[in-house]
């Protein structure tokens, strides 16, 4: 039986559409994530499952049982749905210690004192922090006020763990470390979680499956690598990871092997895709960075997809060099280990490891900047 099931959701505020058709079902134990910029309706959806919300139209269930069905007149409000919940604030209670932080929730559930003190006990060893239990939230550091908060949310075993952007106040050496220890204690205790973030890092490195939501609508739903490497549309390849976007036409098509002619320099190149396409379509090509490879202008490449560029800009970041070249009026952004490529030199790409889209729209206001030469 499906852990989690979300059916058709649809919510509305006023007269504002923010859920639209949201469908997906969670699998028991499963790391599911909702990526998505900045009001696409991540936190809505949660709310929803949470019963902070309640959705305009849809069904959610948790294990087979109903929380809310508009159609058929059901509604279970939060306190009995048995959920844990962090939010990005933390929430914790200032004038209580850890431990009377953590007695709240089991006090609502009315629990036996014995019981809470096992389960208090249990909650703060899962999320190593015992020794700190008669503290106070404001003389804990960020990253332990944070795991308060979700022992707090496990402390009366939740069947399902909801996490609302929870690494988001912590600063970034912290985040990362905060982003490990999650992972394994979520794979340690086997429990359902849905996470909610902006930042595609943290959801890359963190689920077993993303669901990637724009302005209310669900684009995908795959595992990392899916959506990573396979994104549906190309806006699923802006947002989650760079990417270089050129637009063209399809000159030629042979089964998967399309050869597209790029609007900017009117050069061929080839891409092998999947997909109805037509000729004379315009489509739009998308290409990560670190697909593309550069070489010097002097050393000769046979095949298909070399086209003649020029190094505009170089940064070193590290463990790699990254690159500006200039394709036509399009800046094309690539990385290599090779920090002395200077002048002219070539592009080459897979035929395999270009991705192709219907229509010429450029997907984001970055992919749009990253593409236009200042003259
Ligand atoms: P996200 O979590 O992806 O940032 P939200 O789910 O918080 O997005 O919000 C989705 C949209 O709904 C936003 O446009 C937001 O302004 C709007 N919204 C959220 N909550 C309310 C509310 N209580 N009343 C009116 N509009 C809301």
């Amino acid at each position: 039986m499906p852990e989690v099931r979300v059916s058709h959701l649809f919510k509305k505020f006023g007269n504002v559409n923010v859920l639209n058709d949201i469908d997906f079902t969670i699998n028991e134990g499963e790391f599911f994530t909702l990526l998505g910029p900045s009001g696409c309706g991540k936190s809505t959806t949660l709310n929803c499952i949470a019963g902070l919300e309640q959705p305009t139209a849809g069904s959610i269930a948790v294990g087979g049982t109903p929380f809310v069905d508009t159609e058929r007149g059901i509604y279970v409000p939060t306190e009995e749905r048995n959920l844990g919940m962090v939010f990005q604030s933390y929430a914790l209670w200032p004038q209580m210690t850890v431990s009377k932080n953590l007695a709240m929730p089991l006090s609502i559930r009315r629990a036996s004192r014995g019981d809470k003190a096992e389960r208090i006990h249990d909650a703060l060893d899962k999320v190593g922090l015992s020794h700190l239990k008669d503290r106070y939230p404001h003389e804990l550091s960020g990253g332990q006020q944070q795991r308060v908060a979700l022992a707090r949310a496990l402390v009366y075993s939740p069947s399902v763990l909801l996490l609302d952007e929870p690494l988001s106040n912590l600063d970034a050496k912290l985040r990362e470390q905060a982003r490990a220890w999650l992972k394994r204690l979520q794979e340690d205790l086997g429990i359902t979680t849905v996470y909610v973030t902006h930042d595609q890092d943290e959801a890359l490195s963190l689920s077993d499956r993303i669901a990637v939501m724009f302005e209310g609508h669900m684009a995908q739903i795959g595992t990392p690598k899916e959506i990573y490497e396979r994104p549906a549309t190309a806006h699923v390849a802006a947002f989650v990871g760079s990417c270089n976007f050129f637009t063209g036409k399809l000159e030629n098509r042979n089964g998967r092997i399309c050869q597209v002619r790029l609007d900017n320099t009117g050069a061929i190149v080839t891409i092998v895709a999947d997909g109805d396409f037509t000729i004379g379509q315009e489509v739009t090509v998308a290409i990560r960075p670190e697909k593309l490879a550069i070489t010097p202008e002097a050393i000769d490449v046979a095949g298909v997809n070399v086209l003649h560029t020029e190094v505009l800009t170089r940064s070193y970041v590290g463990s790699r060099y990254e690159y500006g070249l200039r394709l036509g009026r399009n800046v094309v952004q690539v990385v290599s280990a090779d920090g002395g490529l200077d002048g002219a030199v070539r592009l080459v790409f897979d035929p395999e490891d270009a991705l192709l889209y219907p229509g010429v729209t450029i997907p984001s206001q970055e992919a749009q900047e990253l593409m236009t030469v200042s003259a």
